[in-house]
């Protein structure tokens, strides 16, 4: 097989969505798995889309993710510069040999003739409108105009483009890894511009002259690109290069959730969550976007689940790290149809990741929360907290936010649990209650537990009836972690105090 090198090559035109992220995760997993190389190479010949900060913003969302670039911008590496508008001589140098050889030529068309030829070839009734083989001949270029016009026009700065000349009714046939062959015929290809009236190629010509020089042996990218592959194969054959094209991997699109469209930034707005990798601000409109990492999410988790977007194991399992997955990937395991952009199904992989960790690591997150609040405790304690909250939390910030009762007494009681649940048998039971916990010298959950048993005989009342109360006395509200723990955790003195306070402020329904 041929040496693995793959390329991630976006273009600096805002923040990286995240299905630019999976193209990266997908292209770094066929690397790591062969030994290959991973570049990153900038692609920003597009002047007026390029937006300052955007490469900036790759870079880190890429470290953060983890997905390290072996070669390329912000690396360095043998096919250097990794970034477009710094190779402008090198591209330049091939379209020149195209013209040379008879394969472009040079176009001095204005906007507005090219305006009025689609109005021509509208008005005849013609479906395409294109800068073709059929159209081509009635234009303003070097196939129409004397040559000594055209040398006249190009030493006189007269603008122009460069234009493939694609032959007439060609098939160009390709090989997708994951959608199979695929055929188009080149009267449906138009004269594609090579280089831009500014000296700059197009993505076209310099992703083709990119991809061979740094001799990629795979282009893995989104089904956007499909259309244009036959285009670049035609490059490819027009520049002698056919035997050292890579394979071509078509990534299916990402949808909404319900599998009805594209996923877009608009979607993830309405909903609510992230569609960027990190926070971004847009430095035009600065309309600021808070990203995955900030919204609490790991990136051990995110990776695992955009892993899934279009590729499965073929086995139920879902969880890899990232090693597995480096392993057991493969391009043949892509389908072809869309992946459905579930949110909810990221969140489940956070879980899972989440409460896989060690409880000293959780109590991180939770220390973290307690110093911005400037609350003091002992990691051993956060650590405990952790432990019994871990299977229910979904983001590191939930420790604090769900757990903020372990810190602070209840000020507010739920309302339904008042109602239905605080009756004269709860407080006869948590008054026995309190009173038995003062004569415990050792408190822990074992001793909590059986004094709770031990009241309940005593009074007649089975102890599951005044749980829900007894919960809503120390948290305030109906539903947290294992109430024994949470009372050892909040020691003996500030359980009896909580309770109390209820008996004495909350008010007892007469039946
Ligand atoms: N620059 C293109 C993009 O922004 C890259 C397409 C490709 O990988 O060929 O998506």
């Amino acid at each position: 097989m041929r040496e693995v090198r793959v390329r991630f090559a976006p273009s600096p035109t805002g923040a990286l969505h995240i299905g630019g992220m999976r193209t990266a995760l997908y292209n770094y997993l066929l690397a790591r798995k062969h030994g290959g190389t991973m570049i990153l190479r900038i692609e920003d010949t597009d002047q007026n889309r390029y937006v300052p900060g955007a490469e900036e913003y790759i870079l880190e969302s890429l470290a953060w993710a983890g997905i390290t670039i072996d070669e390329g911008v912000g690396k360095g590496g043998p096919y250097s510069p990794y970034r477009q508008s710094e190779r402008k001589d090198i591209y330049k140098q091939y379209a020149q040999r195209l013209l040379t050889e008879g394969k472009a030529y040079y176009a001095f068309d204005t906007e507005q003739e090219l305006e009025e030829m689609r109005q021509r070839l509208k008005e005849a009734g013609s479906s395409d409108q294109q800068y073709s083989s059929t159209t081509r001949s009635s234009m303003k270029n070097s196939l129409t105009l004397p040559e000594s016009e055209v040398n006249q026009k190009i030493t006189q700065g007269e603008p122009h483009v460069i234009r493939l000349k694609v032959p007439a009714n060609e098939e160009i046939k390709l090989t997708d890894l994951i959608r199979g062959e695929v055929s188009v015929n080149s009267s449906q290809v138009d004269d594609k511009v090579l280089m831009k009236s500014d000296g700059m190629p197009t993505y076209h010509l310099a992703n083709v002259v990119d991809d061979y020089l740094m001799k990629i042996s795979h282009v893995i990218r989104g089904e956007e690109w499909l259309p244009s592959a036959p285009l670049h194969v035609l490059l490819y054959r027009f520049l002698g290069w056919e035997k050292e094209m890579p394979q071509f991997a078509h990534l299916p699109l990402l949808l909404k959730a319900d599998g009805n469209g594209k996923l877009s930034k608009r979607d993830a707005d309405k909903a609510g969550f992230p569609i960027f990798p990190i926070n971004w601000t847009d430095p035009k409109t600065k309309e600021f976007s808070a990203g995955f990492r900030e919204n609490g999410y790991l990136h051990e988790a995110l990776l695992n689940f955009l892993a899934f977007l279009g590729w499965n194991p073929g086995t139920e399992q879902e969880i890899f790290s990232f090693a597995e997955l480096a392993e057991i990937f493969t391009l043949e395991r892509i389908g072809k149809s869309g992946a459905k952009f579930d949110i909810q199904k990221a969140q489940w992989y956070n879980q899972q990741y989440l409460r896989a960790k060690p409880d000293e690591e959780l109590a991180k997150y939770l220390l973290t929360s307690l110093a911005k609040e400037s609350i003091s405790c002992p990691p051993e304690k956060a650590a405990k907290i952790c432990a019994i909250m871990k299977e229910r939390v979904t983001f590191p910030k939930d420790f604090w936010e769900q757990g903020k009762f372990f810190f602070h007494s209840p000020t507010e009681y739920d309302p339904q649990i008042v109602s239905k649940k605080w009756n004269e048998d709860t407080v006869r039971f948590l008054s026995a209650f309190s009173q038995e916990l003062k004569l415990i010298s050792l408190f822990n959950s074992e001793s909590a537990k059986l004094t709770l048993e031990k009241v309940a005989t005593i009074v007649t009342i089975p102890s599951g009836k005044i749980m829900q109360a007894l919960r809503m006395t120390l948290t305030g509200g109906a539903s947290g972690p294992d109430l024994m723990t949470t009372m050892e955790i909040i020691g003996k003195d500030e359980t009896i105090r909580r309770i109390s306070f209820a008996l004495e402020n909350i008010k007892v329904k007469v039946s």
